[in-house]
This record gives C-alpha cells, structure tokens and sequence, in this order.
C-alpha cells in the first residue's frame, strides 16, 4: 500500500500575540497525535496559519505531495477568510472542515475574555465557512468534539472517501478484448473518465495474454495450486482445470503489474487462444485488491478496485457483482446476485470451495474452475457508474444482504442475497428509474456517505437510494440535477 497522510492546517491570526499561538501550535500538535492514534491515516499538524502566503504555500505543498491525501482544517481562534483565498482557490486535494474545539466544556470559573479570545472555534469556523461556500469549495464539514468517538468515524470514513480519490487518480484498467457486443451500460467516455476521474483506461491484446500465458512454468503453477489448496476447499478431480486457471492469473498479474494496472476487464466473446474463461484466477486476484467487470465493463472494474482500496485495512469487503433473478415471495423479497463465475471471495460467509463445471456461454473448452460460496448476512451497499452523456452519475443504493435463504444445490457459482432499499420492488423501481446498471460493486464496508463525498471530492452527480426514498421523490431529484448538470 501507498504511504498516505492528511494535514492538519490550523487557522489563527497574530492579533493575540505569542503566547496564544504557543498555545493553539501545542494543541493543534496534540488533536493531530490523538488522531493519528484512532483513525486509518496519520493526520500531520503542519502550520497554524496567520497570513496569505503561509496558507498558500502550504496548500501548493499539499497538491504537489503525493502521499498527502487531503487537508483538514479548522480555526481555533478567529482567522479572517480574505487570507485563505489564494490558497483555496488553488486547493486540488480533499478537504475536510472538522469544526471541533479544544476544551469540551465551558469552564464556568476560569471563562474570562482571555480564554473567550484563545477559544473561539464557534465563532472562527462561521468565518471559514463562509470562505468554502463563497469559493463553492467542495467540502465536508464534520462538527463536533475531537476526542468523541462519532467525529473519530466520521473523519475515518471522510479519510477513505479521499483515499478513494488518490487511488482514482492512479487508476490504471487493462482491458482484454471490447465490451460485449450491442451492450450500452458498460459503454462510456474513457477520455470524459480520464479527465473527471483520472482512470487510464486501455486495452490489450488477448493474444499478449496468451503470449505470457505460455511463459508461466510447471513449477510457478505447483506454487500458485498451493496458495489456492492453503485458501481453499478442493471440491472437484479436475486439477489440470485449477492448474490452467493458475496460470492465468500468473499471466495476468505479470500484465497489470508491468502496466501498474489496479483492475482489469475481459469478455467470454474474446478468449482467442485460451481453453477457459478465467474464473478463479480473476476471483484470487480480486481477493487480493484488483478491480475486475465482466464483458469489458471497465467503469464497474475501476470502482471495483476503489471501493476495495477505500474499505477495512486497504482491501475491504466489496466484490464485482451483478443482479440475476428475484424471489418475490410476499414477506421474502429477496435480489439473487452472482455472475458467471467471478465473485470476490471477500464477501464470503465461509471458507470457498473450487469446483469445476460446464459452462455454455463463450468459447470453453474446458470447464473452468471456479469459487463457490455464500455471501455474508449485513448490510451494505451496491453501486453503479454510469455515462448519462456528457456527465457521469454515481447511484449508490442501500441493502441489507441475508444468508441465502435457499441451498441452490444446482447453482455452480459463488451467490448473494440482499433486499434493496426502501423495499424490494420499491427499490429495483428507483434503480431503474435512475438508469443503474446490472453490474455493481457490492460493498459491505464502504457506505453511502463514504461514496457521496467521494463524488463530491470528484465532482460528479451522486444519487442515493436509501429507506426514506420514493420514486415520486427521486424522479423530481433526477429532473432537477438534469438541469444543474447541463448548467455546470
Ligand atoms: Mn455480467
């Protein structure tokens, strides 16, 4: 994992002399040590800020430092907004507003105009809003107390959504082969993408794969059928099936990694050369951080790879998902998603099995293996990105995924079950009527929040289907943020 950090950049003024700078410097030093012990990231006190220059000088820094991943500021006595024009105007980096203050309670005998002047965080943070809306900055403002532990999940889920920027920014996806044919939802402006999101998106022969497919040893697939036996349950005879999925994944890591590739696309139209569609190579690569989409669907494989980065320890539980078939039993409304063969592992309940079976779609000759399991009860979220013609939306919908409540003896495929907010059919109106796509990032870790302001940091349209939506409601939202996109 990249090295991150975030910057803690203190507003104040020379109005109070020395003493109080002293003083708001040692503080600002002690929030930053506290947080760096509870939140995901080290935060980095860099200045108390008293002038334009000392503000913008630092802001540069920040753009120009790969491993800062945002700036949080906050103003522990008054800090007049006309010195940090410059610099915000040039901020390109995350930015959190944390409107906290030193002491939690007003100490009722010492409480002089001494103290009022030092502590002023109330009255110093109105003045830096002011400056974030007039710039129309975006930003998240999280008010509160700096040792409470709701403003410790706040900034760390603000953290991931900025972590999610700088893997966004570095995102390569290797494409093997084109979409499927006549498909429209994984279609979509690469360049509009490179430009809003920073992914480089490209393709790459499959017989280049084939090519390195052919390089991979005896002895590199006796290595990787170990690393699958320690991780996995064998349930099938067919070894030369895992074997040849081994040396796939080899193959294409060796690819992404001489690329500097995070995720990756293929198709079963185009397997030109290859005896199976990979399924458990591109499932062990998924567990280990890389982004995949089906059918050339690169945006779904791009988020995939984000929403891992921005999840639990760097690697979190979001998996490449897509929506097969309902159970509409009254009181049992339940969504069915797997895919073909490439669900992440990372959402399983248990230890997966490897199986191998038939598959008829594409060019197989052999049955390719592949994980089966059951994903994990809780709730979560999917999400979708797609190209509405010169802008891009984000819809992130609630859930709440179940132990499948059928065994399925006959599905050859890792499975999960979920109710869509508000409710089933309610929800799967909203999804359509927002235009969400078949393919999702299905995340039990990452939140809506987390996704919102991780449009906002990037700025694109963001749409939440949550348990307090109707279509009525959401279809005047749709209406209104057509008209403000066609506007920005
Ligand atoms: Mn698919």
């Amino acid at each position: 994992m990249e090295k991150r950090t975030f910057w803690l950049v203190v507003g104040s003024q020379t109005l109070y002399g020395q003493d109080v700078l002293d003083t708001v410097a040692a503080r600002s030093q002690e929030i930053a040590d506290e947080l760096t012990k509870v939140l995901p990231y080290p935060v980095i006190y860099k200045v108390t800020a008293k002038s334009n220059s000392e503000i913008a000088d630092t802001v540069r820094e920040a753009n120009y430092q790969k491993e800062c991943a945002g700036i949080i500021t906050w103003c522990h006595t008054f800090s007049p907004s006309k010195m940090w024009i410059d610099g915000l105007r040039d901020l390109q980096k995350p930015w959190c507003h944390l409107a906290t203050q030193y002491n939690k309670e007003i100490p009722n005998d010492e409480i002089d105009m001494d103290f009022m002047n030092l502590n002023q965080a109330a009255h110093g943070d109105r003045e830096h809003g002011f400056i974030g809306a007039r710039l129309r900055k975006p930003r998240k403002v999280i008010a509160g107390y700096w040792k409470d532990e709701r403003v410790h999940k706040r900034l760390s889920d603000w953290m991931r959504a900025a972590i999610g920027v700088a893997v966004s920014k570095e995102m390569k996806v290797m494409r093997f082969g084109d979409n499927m044919r006549e498909v429209a939802v994984t279609e979509g402006d690469k360049v509009e993408a490179q430009i809003k999101l920073g992914w480089q998106v490209n393709t790459w022969a499959v017989g280049d794969l084939v090519k390195e497919m052919d390089k991979v040893t005896e002895q590199d697939i006796d290595e990787m059928v170990k690393v699958y036996t320690d991780s996995y349950d064998i349930a099938t005879d067919n070894m030369a099936s895992i074997r040849y999925q081994a040396k796939e994944e080899i193959a294409m890591r060796r690819m992404l990694d001489r690329e500097g590739c995070k995720a990756f696309s293929n198709t079963f139209q185009d397997l030109y050369g290859m005896e199976q569609l990979p399924g458990l190579a591109s499932q062990h690569l998924m567990s280990q951080g890389f982004g995949y989409g089906g059918e050339g669907d690169w945006k779904v494989s791009a988020m995939t790879a984000i929403l891992k980065a921005m999840g639990e320890g760097g690697n979190g539980a979001s998996a490449f998902m897509e929506d097969y078939t309902y159970h509409l039993v009254e009181g049992q409304e339940y969504s069915l998603g797997a895919h073909m063969l490439e669900v992440c592992p990372s959402v399983a309940a248990d230890r997966p099995r490897i199986e191998t079976h038939y598959l008829g779609i594409g060019m197989n000759e052999k049955d390719p293996a592949r994980l089966v399991f059951e994903g994990k009860a809780g709730k979560g979220i999917v999400v979708s990105l797609i190209d509405m013609g010169g802008r891009l939306r984000l819809i992130v919908q609630d859930i709440e995924a179940v132990k499948p409540i059928l065994p399925m003896p006959n599905l050859p495929v890792a499975r999960v079950m979920w109710r869509a907010m508000p409710d089933l059919t309610t929800g799967v109106e909203c999804w359509i009527t927002a235009g969400g796509a078949h393919h999702t990032v299905l995340s039990y870790d990452v939140t809506a929040e987390m996704m919102r302001d991780w449009a906002r940091m990037l700025d694109i349209e963001f749409v939440h289907i949550s348990k307090d939506t109707t279509p009525e409601k959401l279809e005047e939202e749709l209406l209104v943020k057509d008209l403000v996109w066609k506007l920005k």
